[in-house]
């Protein structure tokens, strides 16, 4: 039997979402997670997740979907889907992960105001904010650094102005759990569990912290 592929994420992508942007989103997360990608088609019909009283989608709801839904062999999964997302304390949210988990969720919904839906802005946003995401589910929290792209953003304005690079401190925390990824894919794949394998990534991180 072959084995699955390794060191991969799956985008789930409701149907209507430029080829263009995804080839974006794809390229920045092999950038900075050294992770192949692959995409599955998400129904646009979410309505399990909508609450008629907000008329916006509770993103748990969809995150704990996207858990049943992952293949096996990927390490993580992110849907990006273009309703209007919420979490009971927030007005709304461009996106939620689970912290060290698996499945992370972006929304398109309000990353487009303001910018045409072709701009580069916009692709660029949406990126980001996919990269973002992932980082908390590879266990990244938020960061006091502006110059991060795990800093926490409030407003579009702030999305824009964020970079998208971890700043090295991050990406020190980064290098730490893919490394711990990797052994704990090792130790079952030793034990003949082939899922979740996450190996060969390359190393390209800074050991040094930052003062
Ligand atoms: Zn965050
Ligand atoms: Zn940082």
């Amino acid at each position: 039997m072959t084995d699955p592929p390794v060191n991969k994420i799956v985008i789930f992508a409701v149907s209507g979402l430029e080829s263009e942007m995804l080839t974006r989103v794809r390229l920045d997360i092999d950038r900075i997670f050294y992770c192949q990608t692959e995409i599955t088609p998400l129904s646009d019909d979410l309505t399990y997740a909508l609450d008629p009283a907000r008329n916006q989608y509770l993103s748990a709801s969809i995150l704990d979907r996207l858990i049943t839904l992952a293949p096996g062999h990927v390490v993580k999964a992110i849907a990006i889907v273009e309703v209007d997302l919420f979490i009971p304390i927030l007005t709304h949210v461009y996106g939620e992960a689970q912290m060290g988990g698996k499945a992370c969720i972006v929304s398109t919904y309000r990353l487009g105001e303001g910018v045409s839906l072709a701009s580069e802005t916009y692709f660029h946003r949406v990126a980001k904010e996919t990269i973002h995401e992932l980082g908390h589910t590879f266990n990244l929290r938020h960061c006091p650094s502006k110059a991060c792209i795990m800093h926490y953003c409030r407003t579009l304005n702030d999305v824009d102005r964020r970079p998208d690079e971890l700043c090295r401190y991050c990406k020190v925390l980064l290098d730490d759990e893919i490394e711990r990824l990797a052994k704990q894919s090792r130790l079952s794949s030793a034990n003949g569990n082939n899922i979740n394998r996450i190996s060969g990534i390359k190393k390209n991180v800074s050991q040094s912290l930052p003062p």
